[in-house]
């Protein structure tokens, strides 16, 4: 099991759940736009969130911000030393950092004593466009210089006392992401925060890091993640909460069964499977709901379903546990059906 880091209120690791998280889309500095993305994100579902820290007034929002905002606050910095001792003074609650790229030993130690001093935590990562060129140069793009680069920036923090380090090894590769972390839970306790960098559009997004990271949870590696998708952010928190129930890491959720449809199916079951699914998307109740296109096969292969609806031309059964307790008019089922499904909602 991996060791237990605080972030603001909450923990990454030590079996504490994975903790989703995402990263805020606009400037850091235009403090209601970032306050009312992470409302947003935060009535999704995200736990931990991400912000860049640019400039100096990226740095100084973060007080403001903070003072709106209950989930915890990452303040993400590159090459400035400066920049970051600036946002843990402002107060962020834990500093995404590369320690090989801040400028030097003296600039480390000057961000590890400010890490210690507030007692925040840190995330050290590599990803394939980031591998410290000693690395690079002996092992090439690999899930070896991934690590080895990762590890080299934590031990640059660990000669300075700190030790709240959680850890990520990026790629944009599906095969090289799973290698790598594979590698790094052999090589370290630390929490890891997985993710498939740069993964593309949604589509493609949703399919990468689904392999990668659904593999990955799945050998019960990751204490934190985030499904990085071009766009708007809120549908990486989504996303990140489908992955966690479908590997059976959540299981307070409303679970749509719904069939394909075949030639069989002669109302409008796949329009209605869509509508469930947005109707339940908030859930926090363990549910099964089926959604299927016949009469003939419906029920029974949704026996399992607390309710469930299959329809032939004119008329729907309504069903629960695989036992058919109403017959509706195919034109009433979507009324009836999801007046259904908030009263087992709200019980
Ligand atoms: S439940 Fe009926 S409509 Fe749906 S795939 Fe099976 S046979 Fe076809």
């Amino acid at each position: 099991m991996t060791r237990r880091v605080k972030v603001g209120g909450i923990y990454i690791g030590g079996g504490e759940g994975v903790k989703i998280q995402s990263m805020c889309t606009v400037k850091t500095s235009r403090v209601d736009e970032v306050c009312a993305q992470i409302s947003a994100l935060e009535g999704a579902g995200c736990e931990i969130i991400r912000v860049s820290v640019l400039d100096e007034e990226d740095a100084a929002a973060i007080k403001a911000i903070k003072e709106r905002i209950r989930m915890p606050l990452v303040a993400d910095i590159h090459f400035s030393a400066k920049l970051a001792v600036a946002a843990i003074e402002a107060g962020c609650d834990k500093v995404r950092i590369n320690p090989g790229n801040i400028g030097g030993e003296q600039n480390v130690k000057l961000v590890a004593d400010c890490i210690r001093a507030h007692g925040i935590s840190v995330r050290v990562g590599s990803n394939t466009g980031s591998i410290e060129k000693q690395f690079l140069q002996k092992y090439g793009v690999s899930e070896y210089s991934l690590v080895e680069s990762a590890l080299h920036g934590v031990g640059m923090l660990e000669k300075y006392g700190v030790h709240d380090i959680v850890i990520s090894v990026k790629a944009s590769s599906v095969p090289l992401t799973f290698a790598a972390y594979k590698l790094l839970s052999s090589r370290t306790d630390y929490p890891l925060h997985i993710g498939v960098t740069e993964a593309g559009t949604y589509e493609g997004a949703l399919v990468k890091s689904s392999a990668a990271l659904g593999a990955l949870l799945l050998e019960g590696i990751g204490d934190t993640m985030r499904v990085s998708i071009t766009g708007d952010p809120v549908r990486e928190v989504y996303a990140a909460k489908q992955i966690l129930r479908a590997v059976g890491l959540d299981r307070n959720f409303a679970d749509v069964i719904s069939c394909p449809t075949c030639g069989r199916c002669q109302w409008h079951s796949a329009a209605l499977a869509e509508k469930v699914s947005d109707r339940v998307k908030d859930c926090k109740k363990p549910l099964k709901i089926a959604v299927m296109g016949c009469v003939v096969n419906g029920p029974g292969e949704a026996a399992e379903a607390d309710i469930g609806i299959a329809g032939a031309k004119d008329r729907c059964v309504i069903f629960k546990k695989g036992v058919v307790c109403r017959t509706v008019d195919a034109r009433d089922a979507e009324r009836e059906f999801l007046k259904e499904i908030d009263g087992l909602i709200n019980d």
